[in-house]
């Protein structure tokens, strides 16, 4: 009898034995997740002094009169695959070449150098909550896209990110309207597609063409506040350049409805995947308005 049941035992026992993950996407997700909007990250996020996302305002920022950001090859098509990917904590799509072997890339603000473009990503709410990392003159829209670039002087991201001016972020937020008096083609294809994915890990193929510069659609990006501060999530590292543009970009509830339906590991819906604001620490933001101060007290 007990050799019997020590044999079943022996048998169980490989069943019981979960070898350790080797995915590194999941383990972001095992760590932390969004549920408290950052609260519980402590251990797995750098602290300091320029921590992201912050207040921003007109008020509280020094009227500087920065050079404009240039978005060099953003209007040229990119190489296919266009690959959109349920992360489980976010969507993100990896930036390729473009199809003449280019790299879009952008300068001017507070850059010093090319900053050429790694991947977009977004951050969002709920249908009873908005969604935006940034708040803008109080108020937080609905949606914030973020285009992460990597300094050329650094060989890729993991170097990048130990820093002080290896990244540099575009944050651009949406409005969700109900009747958008235009389409803009580079972001609806990104939405349309989110059904594909709903699940995480969820992969989907977008059919071109595409340029980066559909994704900015018709942005005014004359008005931006830039400050130094870091990535949003962990290890929310203390290298970014942040370009926030103050005008929202209006989108069509449907469109934002896709994002509210994706999935993390869980199989529950990504929701409310923002930071908590984070103490400003006598930084300085800068706000670049239109020469024309017209233009600006126009808003
Ligand atoms: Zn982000």
């Amino acid at each position: 009898m007990y050799p019997n049941i020590f044999n079943k035992l022996f048998l169980l026992l490989p069943l019981a034995y979960r070898p350790p993950t080797n995915d590194d996407d999941r383990l972001p997700n095992a760590d932390w997740n969004f549920v408290e909007n950052g609260a519980d990250w402590e251990g797995t996020c750098a602290t300091g002094l320029r921590q992201a996302p912050i207040k921003l305002s007109v008020d509280s920022s020094l009227i500087a009169p920065l050079p404009r950001i240039l978005f060099e090859n953003y209007d040229e098509k990119l190489n296919s695959p266009l690959t959109l990917i349920n992360k489980g904590y976010t969507v993100k799509m990896a930036i390729p070449a473009t199809r003449n072997g280019r790299k879009p890339f952008i300068t001017g603000g507070l850059l010093k150098g090319k900053y050429v473009a790694d991947g977009v990503h977004f951050h969002w709410g709920s249908p009873e909550s908005r969604g935006a990392e940034h708040l803008i003159e109080r108020t937080r829209h609905d949606v914030e896209m973020h285009i992460v670039h990597r300094n050329l002087r650094y060989k890729d991201m993991a170097e990048a990110i130990h820093h002080a001016d290896g990244i540099a972020v575009l944050g651009i937020m949406f409005k969700i309207v109900k009747n958008p008096a235009r389409v803009y083609p580079g972001l609806k294809k990104i939405f349309t597609a989110l059904p594909n994915i709903v699940e995480y890990h969820g992969e989907t193929e977008l059919l071109g063409p595409l340029t980066l510069g559909q994704l900015l659609g018709d942005l005014n990006t004359h008005h931006f506040y830039t400050y130094k501060g870091s990535l949003t999530t962990p290890g929310c590292n203390e290298a970014v350049i942040w370009t926030v543009f103050a005008r929202p970009l209006p989108i069509p509830l449907s469109d934002i409805h896709n994002l509210w339906q994706l999935q993390d590991s869980n199989g529950n819906p990504i929701r409310n995947n923002y930071r908590e604001l984070q103490p400003r620490n006598n930084r300085h933001v800068f706000y670049r308005a239109n020469k024309d101060v017209n233009d600006f007290y126009l808003g």
